[in-house]
């Protein structure tokens, strides 16, 4: 196993530890919204300092609650877990922010609004809400594109999303129905089982990128099985809403428990979605405990994490089949190989995993042409937040959380790359903010293997 898979963050459970904070503030100069929004007391205050005083300062004396949290604007927490990377005394800040983000969502708030709030938590009740509404969705867009982006628009307001956020359109085909039609049971009966979890954007809005996950694997001679899960809790958490995500991580320890037994026990079980690796990895025993869910947890592994480990061989292989090319892989005489310049944003999720450059390591080594660096005003949060930057609420805030990053991004703008990202909502904030195309780095490891003959490394 490579060095680097050998360093990614344990499962362990892990505690906040608030006592050990040692004030030196490095978890406020790299947490991008106490840079940004002059409401929001910081890391250090609404992690360690709030926690101690959670209880009241002295017995007989009343602890801190809702409004405290509120004021202190513990809600406007990105749950980006940088904070967690910074700090030298270990102290799993935003686990304690996240706390306080939950207290400051227990105050009473107008009925609509909360009852809105609820649905975009709940993405699995969300995401079914839009799957049985993908056939006229599909119709209107398919005979009037504008009429389709209208009532779109119209629909996001109407949960909540700001005006500027436009909703994914609808899939063709959905994951499940694509995966099922696209399986070889006794083709593939030999090889060794991988788990996919797909994550909600992958299973609802966007079949793009587990598709090619799932070729990918397969090219590397995995036999995927896609699990039958719902969502990881990550939206949940993102709007502080404990209690559902540590419903969503029960029900997921229990579904994959019994099918990776069901399929021999130890299978791994790989995500595209660094939010959902992160919860499924790091909060599901924080949250839920041990037993199984830290079989469970421990079995987890991000998707470009587990190509650039245990499936490196296999995907090498795949690689190195004979090209049509020759062995050079240049492309004959008179015909120019189209490349389409590329860049890599690590989301914080995926560092907070301990594994944020994998993937562009693994497509240098593949040879994948077209490489360009943002450099290092890049290398930080894009605002987004989960849910937060796609509210009318969080918006702003998410521009101007991630303005430095989204900046870099558009420095490139005149070479054209696509900006590749594992994370859903980063590439939703990228593209929106900077105009520029992109695409999680599988998709262009899967046209890659799909074009070898061509040499090509364009993507859709
Ligand atoms: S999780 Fe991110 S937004 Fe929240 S306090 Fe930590 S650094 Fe700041
Ligand atoms: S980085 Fe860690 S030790 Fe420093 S103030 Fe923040 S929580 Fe305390």
């Amino acid at each position: 196993m490579s060095a680097a898979v050998r360093g990614r963050v344990s499962s362990e459970r892990r505690l906040p530890l608030p006592d050990a904070c040692l004030g030196c503030s490095s978890c406020v100069a790299v947490c991008p919204v106490a840079s940004s929004d002059g409401r929001f007391a910081g890391p250090k205050v609404l992690g360690p300092a709030f926690e101690r005083l959670l209880a009241g300062p002295w017995p007989g004396e009343p602890g801190l609650g809702p409004r405290d949290a509120e004021r202190l604007g513990a809600g406007l927490c990105l749950q980006c877990h940088l904070c967690d990377l910074a700090c030298p005394a270990g102290v799993e800040v935003s686990s304690l922010t996240r706390r306080a983000k939950a207290l400051a969502r227990r105050l009473p708030r107008g009925g609509y609004r909360r009852l809105m709030d609820d649905l975009l938590a709940d993405q699995e009740r969300f995401g079914r809400l839009a799957a049985a509404v993908r056939w006229p969705r599909s119709l209107l867009h398919g005979t009037s594109p504008w009429l389709g982006r209208t009532v779109d628009g119209f629909a996001g307001r109407l949960v909540g999303l700001h005006p500027a956020r436009r909703l994914p359109r609808p899939p063709r085909q959905p994951f499940r129905a694509w995966f099922e039609a696209t399986r070889r049971p006794r083709e593939e009966r030999d090889r060794q089982p991988v788990i996919l979890f797909v994550g909600c954007h992958g299973r609802f809005h966007d079949p793009v990128v587990p598709r090619a996950a799932v070729e990918v694997l397969r090219s590397a001679g995995y036999r995927v099985v896609a699990a039958q899960e719902v969502c990881c809790g990550s939206p949940a958490l993102s709007v502080g809403d404990e209690g559902r995500a540590r419903d969503s991580l029960e029900a997921n320890a229990r579904l994959l428990d019994h099918l990776s037994t069901r399929l021999g026990g130890g299978v791994p079980i790989v995500s595209p979605c660094p939010s959902c690796s992160l919860s499924l990895r790091r909060l599901l025993p924080e949250l839920i405990g041990d037993g199984p869910a830290r079989a469970v947890a421990d079995a987890v592994w991000d998707l470009g994490e587990f190509l650039a480990g245990p499936a490196r061989v296999g995907l090498e292989q795949a690689f190195d089949r004979p090209r049509h090319w020759g062995d050079d892989g240049a492309p004959p005489s008179g015909e120019e190989a189209a490349v389409t310049p590329w860049t890599y944003h690590a989301s914080c999720h995926l560092r907070a995993l301990g594994v944020g450059k994998l993937f562009p390591a693994l497509l240098s080594s593949l040879e994948v042409p077209g490489r360009l660096d943002a450099g290092p005003a890049a290398d930080g949060c894009c605002g987004m937040g989960g849910l937060t930057g796609l509210t009318r609420e969080g918006y702003d805030l998410s521009l101007a959380a991630g303005a430095r990053v989204l900046e870099a991004y558009r420095s490139l703008a005149a070479a054209g790359p696509v900006v590749l990202s594992d994370c859903p909502a980063c590439r939703w904030q990228i593209a929106e903010a900077t105009g520029l195309k992109t695409a999680h780095p599988v998709e262009l490891l899967a046209a890659r293997l799909r074009d070898r003959a061509g040499g090509r490394n364009s993507i859709g």
